[in-house]
């Protein structure tokens, strides 16, 4: 469910007709949708509102202020997974009482930062780290709440890139590591166990890979629970999927009900979620312009070969060269007839695998066209970079009939701002 509609063959964000926005602001541009974000978190929360919660967004998927702002506006609190997404979320007015802290390579000024701001507990992710907290809270003076994640070697049946709960994988302990940390930690005035934490992957379009951690975890929690540790949260982290083109991942609700199933003879406990992508991912999308239509014709056995080249390009959006992602694209104007051409859509980068679709039925496009590439509200901007030395796309934010630039787009002077040249060289 998205607010991203066409009207009299016009894409809309909202109430506000694209092209207008692509016409003040120019391509490529990201567009997010604040009703969007909105009723996504909306419909995610109250799906656990029988039972004690926090939703935790997740920054990393889309971290822009604007919507980190908005997500804080309605209760969300943060999961974090370096010194800069902390910055961000308190900088938006995320209260760090509902901040985690997730990642396998934290570092003592990270450590520091996070305690002093007085977030609610540090996931952590190896011993190593948990010497590091602990130093951190000596030298501080102020014990540090946290949880071990664990690794429950889950196979969560998603991309090899995305998959983050199986034993190859770097994230978390081992639960027979993790039990023997925490019962060691009960020696530790400055450690101070809270809870107990998983993050199986994402894009995750089945339930039973959720279910099935969620019983470790559980475990694991009533184990320590009995050897008298006072635990009060269960993080089982994000990663329930979207739809981007065929799949059918469970609605919230559904999910919901599963986990709180398991969880019927926990009242005592928090259940705290780190959606990131289910939140973001439908709330934005990327409009690109395009540059230039070619063939190449067929050579012997081998078909031909049609390029549709547009201003958007791997640095904007690396999904499909990343994680051979799928993103519908289609005109931000409706083109009209049942014709179409079988093209590649690619960006102006110097790389084979600048690409946002391969072998893809569009409808006969022309330069000058703007194409929407939907589904791009997560690991979008913020995954982008300025290789080829191109300026980052802006980002604009529509709340009904209104329509905010949330960020600007990168200028030339933005790209050497931190450079120098060396006298004399
Ligand atoms: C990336 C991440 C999330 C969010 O994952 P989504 O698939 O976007 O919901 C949550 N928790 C942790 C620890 C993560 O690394």
């Amino acid at each position: 469910m998205h607010y991203f509609q066409y009207r009299q063959g016009e894409l809309h964000a909202e109430e506000v007709p694209v092209r207008k926005i692509v016409e003040a602001v120019g391509t490529p541009v990201y567009i997010y949708s604040a009703a969007t974000l909105r009723r996504h978190f909306r419909v995610f929360d109250e799906a656990f509102s029988d039972i004690p919660h926090l939703v935790c967004y997740s920054v990393k998927a889309n971290s822009n202020l604007a919507v980190l702002r908005l997500l804080s506006r309605e209760g969300s609190g943060a999961d974090i997974v370096s010194g800069g997404e902390l910055y961000r979320a308190l900088k938006a007015g995320i209260p760090p009482e509902r901040i985690v802290f997730s990642g396998v390579g934290k570092t003592e000024q990270e450590i520091e930062e996070a305690l002093s701001a007085g977030i609610l507990m540090f996931n952590v992710e190896s011993l190593g780290e948990l010497e590091a907290l602990s130093r951190v809270a000596q030298r501080l003076g102020k014990p540090a709440p946290f949880a071990i994640r664990v690794n429950p070697d889950v196979d969560p049946r998603t991309h090899p890139y995305i998959s983050t709960g199986l034993k190859k994988n770097k994230f978390g302990l081992p639960e027979e590591v993790a039990l023997k940390a925490y019962l060691k930690a009960r020696e530790d005035p400055f450690l101070q166990p809270v809870g107990v934490d998983c993050h199986i992957g994402s894009q995750l379009t089945e339930i039973s890979p959720f279910v099935e951690a969620l019983r470790r975890l559980k475990a694991l929690y009533l184990r320590l629970k009995e050897e008298g540790l006072p635990l009060r949260y269960l993080d089982l982290g994000g990663g329930l999927g979207i739809v981007y083109g065929e799949e059918e991942p469970p609605p919230p609700e559904e999910y919901a009900r599963a986990l709180k199933e398991e969880l019927s003879d926990l009242p005592e406990t928090t259940l705290i979620l780190e959606p990131g992508r289910v939140i973001a991912g439908n709330a934005g999308i990327l409009v690109t312009r395009v540059l230039y239509v070619k063939s190449h014709p067929p050579k012997g056995e081998e078909p031909g070969r049609n390029f549709v080249i547009v201003d958007a390009g791997m640095n904007d959006l690396i999904r499909p060269a990343f994680y051979q992602a799928y993103h519908r694209i289609a005109p931000v104007r409706e083109i009209p007839g049942e014709e179409t051409i079988r093209a590649d859509v690619v960006g102006p980068i110097c790389e084979s695998g600048d690409f946002l679709a391969r072998e893809r039925n569009l409808p006969p496009v022309s330069p000058g066209d703007y194409l929407a590439v939907f589904s791009a509200g997560a690991y979008g901007f913020v995954m982008s970079s300025n290789y080829n030395s191109r300026p980052r796309a802006a980002e604009v934010l529509v709340d009904g009939e209104r329509f905010f630039v949330v960020r600007k787009r990168e200028t030339y002077e933005d790209l050497v701002r931190l450079e120098e040249i060396p006298e004399g060289l």
